[in-house]
């Protein structure tokens, strides 16, 4: 059905008032609202009725739970209730404007002070009703308040006032939405707000109706009734992208043919065998899942999470494995050259003794054929590896993003890996897979995203909600924990020096990492080499110091890896381009200079760079202030990733998890990734309950409308379009 019909036979008709219909309704039809209001309010984002009741307090003033002026105490912030008695605007001999303005209420007098606010001299006048929100002290005599929060209330009625975000520049204050809001609503009532989600979903969580979530958020009667009805609203915002994601998913899934790998065979059992240890519990279980994927003619589209030196290589090589074995190629990318590089020398060590059949061969097989293609490699080198790839004969292509350049064609690719890391974006990981389209066959390849940044449950279900996702939540056993400390001051800098150069004596090999600097890379760059410089002839000038960054060529970078590798170096001085991939096991010490310029889950990435052998490892954060840094205190109490992005999450929001893969695929006003792990997941069970036996929506088509309505073009571009 389309949309337009939709809204027409609603708004013939008196059926309850769906989103659409108020979207739809003008902001002209609200009383109060003039020529003036309205252009402030599109200023302010709200354009319709829709925005209008969309636009939920920020909190509320329970009156019965205010001081009165002879009940504050002074240097307290404090909220009072009070009316205006005069105000008066004069100059300070500075040139500021500064506005004076008494307040009362029964029991006492109150001096508010705003400096350089002119305007508030016109907009408190005597007799106005203000709550003030600040910390009162004294001043010659009388208690004063400086630029306080001052909330018009007008003369609304009822225990529980809600306040609602103002703008002073565009000078609407939470007193006119109020009763905008209000008005709205009322003119709501005859024919009530519809509800899209159905009604066993609504019941089965104890959740208020749509409408009277709406009602009670706005006014509800006492303060925490709002609790309730923020509850049901948010649940909408999650369930609508949760319908997006599993409706996304599920429509590629529909749309695209994929191979059906076998998952046993020669190439996979030989790997197996010829591993040195047992697999982890949790790579069993994973390489399962995949397997399982595999074996599907539906394409797999599977994230695996999985922490620092959690084994995911072996995960992925397994993988591409099935892919191999059936006589078609794997493809693995990576964010870095180093990390490509690293990949390389890892997945060749453990395919060295695997053969795969050949019948071209007198002796029937051979060994596979590995290569690595980033954009060092050039000339007749590539042109070989072109021609390999594309006439099948390459069955693994390792490499950077040069291997979704438009010269790279593949044979037949079976399956994907993308290392993400964070570092690449959807699109990217859509690029590689479609290399595999212009294939004969034209079948879809099984694509593995690998993140060795754990992100939590609810964020992961949001941010990759259209991936099915594995969890390697255990490391490989023999592993002596990092032991992890703040170090700050000269003297404890002395300290970690002294034991770094006993370590160093042993043969052990150490990182230094210097200052992230995150405006300028050249700035980084000239810190690094001042570290390096200044510690090669200071503290380390008995060992040798190699220094590792952004701007050496990647022959440099790789001959100063390669010497760090051999031992050749002890001590390696790096910006943070050894963030990922590389893995010495010999390096025991990680030290970060000014650590609290990074994040969390960048710490997290350096000090899992250690701890990758059997000796026991250290990490230093290193702080110039000896203030504790909140993420510096976290790495030193937790080594465990999932709980670190837990307070990450906590520490930072969520803005930045969702970040730019986000924008625009949320409408997340209300609910929240931190607070509302219930709902998240209530949400994501949902959605695929729904979408499984009703994938077009057909049965739900307010629902379905409403999706249409409140994401963009290009989020409905994958959206319940037959
Ligand atoms: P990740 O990529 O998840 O950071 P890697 O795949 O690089 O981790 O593995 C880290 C190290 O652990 C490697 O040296 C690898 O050989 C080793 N490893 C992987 N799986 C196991 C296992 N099941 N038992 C012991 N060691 C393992
Ligand atoms: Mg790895």
């Amino acid at each position: 059905m389309d949309n337009r019909c939709i809204h027409t036979y609603s708004a013939l008709s008196n059926s309850p008032l769906t989103y659409r219909d108020l979207d739809q309704l003008g902001l002209e039809r609200i009383k109060g609202i003039g020529e003036k209001s309205l252009t402030a309010l599109e200023s302010f984002g709200i354009h319709s009725v829709l925005d209008l009741v969309e636009t939920y307090p920020r909190r509320y003033i329970d009156r019965s739970n205010m001081a009165t002026l002879s009940e504050m105490q002074l240097g307290v912030d404090t909220l009072v209730m009070v009316r205006v008695v005069s105000s008066r605007s004069m100059r300070t001999q500075r040139g500021k404007t500064m506005v004076t303005v008494t307040v009362e209420d029964h029991t006492g007098k109150l001096s508010l002070t705003f400096f350089n606010q002119a305007w508030r001299d016109k907009q408190l006048h005597p007799g106005m009703e203000v709550a003030v929100f600040g910390k009162a002290e004294m001043y010659r005599g009388y208690r004063q308040m400086t630029n306080p929060v001052v909330d018009r209330i007008g003369d609304q009625t009822g225990r529980v006032v809600p306040m609602y975000p103002q703008s002073e520049k565009v000078r609407i204050s939470s007193w006119d939405l109020a009763r905008w809001i209000t008005d709205a609503l009322a003119k709501c009532e005859p024919r009530g707000i519809a509800d899209p989600i159905p009604d066993d979903v609504v019941s089965s969580h104890g959740l208020m109706s749509r409408h009277d979530a709406l009602r009670k958020i706005h006014r509800p009667d006492v303060v925490d009734d709002h609790l309730q009805a923020r509850r049901r609203l948010a649940f909408d915002e999650v369930l609508r992208v949760q319908l997006m994601l599993v409706g996304k998913k599920s429509q590629w899934e529909r749309e695209s043919a994929g191979f059906s790998h076998a998952i046993t065979g020669h190439l996979i059992d030989g790997l197996f065998a010829a591993l040195p240890f047992p697999l982890t519990g949790a790579q069993r279980r994973t390489i399962d899942e995949i397997y399982h994927d595999l074996a599907s003619q539906r394409p797999m589209h599977r994230l695996l999470q999985g922490d620092v030196g959690a084994g995911k290589t072996l995960v992925a090589v397994a993988t591409m494995l099935a892919a191999v074995q059936g006589g078609h190629q794997a493809a693995i990318m990576a964010p870095t050259e180093v990390l490509a590089d690293q990949h390389a020398l890892s997945i060749r060590a453990l395919l060295a003794s695997l053969k795969i059949a050949d019948e071209g061969n007198l002796f029937g097989d051979r060994s596979l054929r590995v290569e690595l293609l980033t954009n060092k490699v050039t000339g007749e080198e590539r042109r070989s590896i072109l021609a390999g790839i594309a006439d099948g004969s390459v069955d693994i292509a390792i490499g950077t993003h040069a291997l979704i350049q438009d010269k790279v064609s593949f044979a037949s690719l079976g399956v994907v890996v993308v290392d993400e890391q964070h570092r690449f974006g959807v699109e990217q990981r859509s690029r590689l897979r479609d290399k595999a389209l212009q294939s004969e066959h034209g079948l879809v390849p099984d694509v593995l995203v690998m993140t060795a940044t754990p992100i939590p449950r609810t964020a992961a279900m949001t941010v990759y909600g259209d991936l099915d996702v594995s969890v390697l939540d255990e490391l490989p056993p023999g592993r002596t924990p990092i032991v992890t400390s703040r170090v700050s001051g000269p003297l404890e800098m002395e300290m970690m020096w002294s034991s770094v150069r006993e370590l160093l004596k042993k043969g052990q090999q150490a990182y230094v990492v210097c200052p992230l600097v995150e405006e300028s890379e050249k700035l980084e760059v000239a810190s690094a080499q001042e570290t390096y410089e200044t510690l090669s002839s200071g503290e380390l000038s008995d060992y040798s110091v190699g220094l590792l960054h952004g701007r050496m060529s990647s022959k440099e970078k790789e001959a100063v890896m390669a010497s760090f590798r051999r031992g050749d170096l002890d001590v390696l001085v790096a910006t943070t381009v050894i963030e990922v991939g590389v893995d010495v096991p010999n390096s025991t010490t990680m030290i970060i200079l000014d650590s609290d310029r990074f994040g969390i889950a960048q710490l997290h990435q350096l000090r899992g760079r250690v701890g990758r052998g059997a000796l026991a490892s250290q990490c230093y954060l290193v702080t110039q202030h000896s203030d504790p840094s909140p993420r510096v205190e976290a790495l030193v109490a937790s080594t465990d990733g999932f709980e670190l992005a837990e307070e990450d999450l906590r520490l930072r929001g969520e803005g930045t998890i969702m970040g730019a893969r986000q924008k625009g695929q949320t409408d997340l006003t209300l609910a929240s990734l931190q607070r509302d792990l219930d709902l998240i997941q209530w949400a994501r069970q949902d959605a695929v309950r729904i979408i499984k036996s009703d994938p077009m929506l057909e049965s739900l088509p307010i629902l379905r409308d409403e999706l249409d309505l409140l994401f963009s073009a290009e989020d409905e571009e994958f959206l319940f379009k037959s």
